[in-house]
């Protein structure tokens, strides 16, 4: 009989995690079968667990592969897959990562050059009842298309720092280069969850004037200034969005922000952030992935000192290696040790889910080979 290997699939919404057993896969040429080491509960999988995203298809299947954010070992490589994405010789157990979408190489945005916003990009997150089966990152295998993105994790780089790295950090360096954010500009973050702390980080070692981070949660705004924060907007203390955009008006010389950055996931965040840029500004959205989430902006905002709005769905392949290169030479700049996740086994998923869920536990980790 075929060697097998654990899955857990979403059978609904807010229902159950099923364990289910599949076979392993042959990779075909040029894919790469690896074993997932360690796997993330993020953000965005709570909320497609919690029905928060409208299927652009009522044909969607009940049955799901769920979860992004992983690291794995290579447990077979395809006929002709020598190296790694950065031309680095790879072998069975090397530990490595890897994008989570897939652009198609063959549509209208990709044909602009805009792979990271392929509307494609997860098409090959099938059913776990469609080959090759492990199709995300619940799962003891994951199966790498031929031709998608991977990297070796340096050896100096844990698990339980390399398994996020595919989602909040690579993400957020993407953000910041894009939005051009560098030396002698101000930064505002809205939200210091993962992704706002991480970028934090990232904006200084960018060498920008100074970040300043809006949130409401202490222990969020603390890590925001360990993570290299210059200032924190405490909106328990700035309540409304005016007191909100003066603070970051007095900060900037009266000028406002060059960079804001969203990673609250919450509509209302943007007009405000909009408000806080100053003339020639960009305001990077990223945060909000719920589909008819409205907000009412003043387009007038944006005209008057031609600002711009960038929309950024992933990220170029290069900033997950970036992302590992950062880890390799930073993790001891800033407490990356305090962000990592409690550990469960897949088998646990649902503890593991409604855990989070509940705030009980800053972030989930599920590891697939643990007490099985
Ligand atoms: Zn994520
Ligand atoms: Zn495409």
């Amino acid at each position: 009989m075929a060697e097998t290997g654990i899955v857990a699939a979403m059978v609904g919404v807010r229902q159950p995690f099923q364990i289910q057993r599949w076979p392993v896969p042959e990779p075909e040429p040029g894919a790469v079968l690896v074993k997932v080491r360690l796997a993330n509960i993020c953000g965005s999988d709570l909320h497609l667990w919690k029905g928060h995203y409208i299927p652009a298809d009522p044909g969607t299947p009940k049955l799901r592969s769920v979860g992004h954010e992983m690291c794995g070992s290579v447990a077979k490589l395809g006929e002709g897959v020598t190296h790694d994405s950065a031309g680095q010789p790879l072998k069975e157990g090397d530990r490595v990562v890897y994008c989570y979408f897939v652009p198609c190489r063959h549509c209208r945005v990709c044909l602009k050059q805009q792979t990271p916003h392929c509307p494609h990009g997860m098409r090959f997150r099938l059913p776990p009842d469609r080959w090759p089966h492990f199709n995300a990152a619940y799962g003891q295998y994951y199966y790498l298309r031929p031709g998608q993105a991977l990297f070796k994790i340096p050896d100096n780089v844990s698990d339980d720092l390399a398994a996020p790295a595919n989602c909040a950090l690579a993400q957020v360096i993407d953000g910041l280069e894009e939005a051009n954010a560098g030396f002698g500009d101000s930064v505002v973050i809205q939200g210091a969850g993962g992704l706002g702390v991480a970028a934090a980080a990232v904006a200084r070692e960018r060498g920008v004037r100074q970040t300043i981070v809006i949130d409401r949660v202490d222990d969020r705004l603390q890590m925001a200034l360990a993570f290299g924060a210059d200032h924190v907007i405490d909106m328990k203390i700035f309540t409304s969005p005016e007191q909100r955009i003066a603070q970051v008006k007095k900060l900037t010389d009266g000028w406002g922000a060059d960079v804001v950055l969203e990673v609250t996931g919450r509509a209302e965040a943007v007009p405000e952030g909009i408000e806080m840029l100053g003339g020639g500004g960009v305001y990077a959205e990223i945060g909000c992935i719920c589909e008819k989430e409205m907000c009412t902006i003043d387009p007038s905002a944006l005209v008057l000192g031609g600002k711009k709005v960038l929309g950024l769905m992933w990220y170029k392949t290069e900033s997950l290696l970036k992302a590992m290169h950062f880890l390799a030479a930073h993790q001891g700049t800033y407490p990356f040790n305090q962000l990592i996740a409690k550990r469960y086994p897949l088998t646990a998923i649902n503890e593991a889910m409604a855990a989070q869920d509940a705030g009980k536990v800053h972030r989930s980790s599920l590891d697939p080979w643990l007490e099985v």
